[in-house]
């Protein structure tokens, strides 16, 4: 018999890389999610593949006793709410899902004694950080979204420290790649350029475009993902990045446009840098598709933002009116 996985959030974007991975890999794969964010469009290739099955219940719904806990070998936990703005708005949807989603995710692992947990948490949690940022600088989230992620990453931790499991948790710099969300809400720069590079519409460059980001192509992620659960190792927190910061200058050129300059967000870093000798040195994983490659494999894939919202800097400026508010 083929063994378990466990994908929460199996239906979002990293999430459904993840089955990918699992599926090719030979096992059996449990999709939970309750497609809040998620689509299951994200799952089209593989619906007729007998090793998944997708439930779409809410983790808080599902009984730590439940059937669906057996036998499991592993859990990926990507199931959340993401996006800053929403969550300054709404702060208590983010709670309940991301910290109390996970808890009762860690008494469904308890109950069914699944070895290996692996939490997709957020370099969120490091605020405005020092670069490059190891696992170890101080913690300082700054909106309810980085709040609930960190606490999430705590309590699946203690449940690991305190019932003896195999639990670890992945900090994840910008991920970027197909599938990328195109929800109705302002979000990761990728979705917001792609849809306007389809449109003819100029990039909405923040600030100079002078500042970086660790961008790190989503298959690289959920490989590193595979690694760690598939190692020995528990109880550690994990950055995964490219380790290697882009500025958005650069990702503009690669895209190919024109640009539109609207104002700096509150809080937000000139860089983000991922030390990732962590990863690379514990469990031996390492990004290998390069920026340049990752940019072209989503413009070969571009129809997909086909449906996303086109948004301009008095759309933007509306939008993240709560985000300056309350940051600034
Ligand atoms: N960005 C941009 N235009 C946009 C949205 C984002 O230039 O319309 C820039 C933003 O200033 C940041 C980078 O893209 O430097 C990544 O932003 P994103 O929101 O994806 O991630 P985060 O800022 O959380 O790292």
């Amino acid at each position: 018999m083929n063994r378990i996985a466990i994908v929460t959030g199996g239906a979002g974007f990293i999430g459904s890389h993840m089955v990918d991975n699992l599926l090719a890999k030979g096992l059996s794969v449990r999709v939970i999610d309750n497609l809040s964010t998620g689509r299951l469009g994200n799952l089209d290739h593989v619906k007729n593949n007998s090793e998944l099955v997708v439930d779409t219940r809410d983790l808080n719904d599902i009984p730590e006793s439940d059937l669906i806990y057996r036998d499991v070998s592993f859990i990926f936990h990507f199931a959340g709410l993401g996006d800053i703005v929403p969550s300054i708005e709404t702060p208590y949807p983010y709670m309940k899902s991301n910290v109390m989603g996970t808890v009762k995710l860690m008494e469904g692992a308890r109950i069914g004694k699944v070895p290996r947990v692996v939490y997709a948490a957020s370099s969120s949690c490091y605020g405005l950080a020092d670069t490059p940022t190891s696992e170890n600088h101080p913690l300082n989230p700054e909106y309810p979204y980085a709040l609930s992620k960190l606490q999430g990453e705590m309590a699946a931790l203690h449940w690991g420290k305190l019932y003896n499991m195999g639990v670890n948790s992945i900090r994840m710099f910008n991920v970027y790649g197909t599938r990328s969300k195109t929800n109705g809400v302002y979000g990761a720069v990728m979705g917001v350029f792609l849809k306007q590079k389809l449109e003819g519409a100029p990039f909405t460059v923040v600030g100079d475009g002078n500042q970086t980001r660790d961008f790190v192509y989503v298959t690289d992620v959920v490989e590193g993902f595979w690694k760690v659960a598939s190692s020995s190792v528990s109880g550690e927190v994990f950055n995964i990045g490219a380790g290697k910061p882009r500025s958005i200058n650069e990702l503009v050129k690669l895209l190919g446009g024109q640009v539109i300059f609207i104002p700096k967000r509150p809080g937000e870093p000139d860089e983000t840098f991922a030390n990732i000798s962590k990863i690379k040195s514990v469990v031996g994983w390492e990004p290998s598709i390069s920026f340049e490659e990752g940019v072209r494999e989503i413009l070969k894939n571009i129809d997909y933002w086909r449906e996303a919202p086109l948004w301009t800097p008095e759309s933007i400026e509306k939008a993240t009116s709560s985000w300056f508010n309350s940051l600034s």
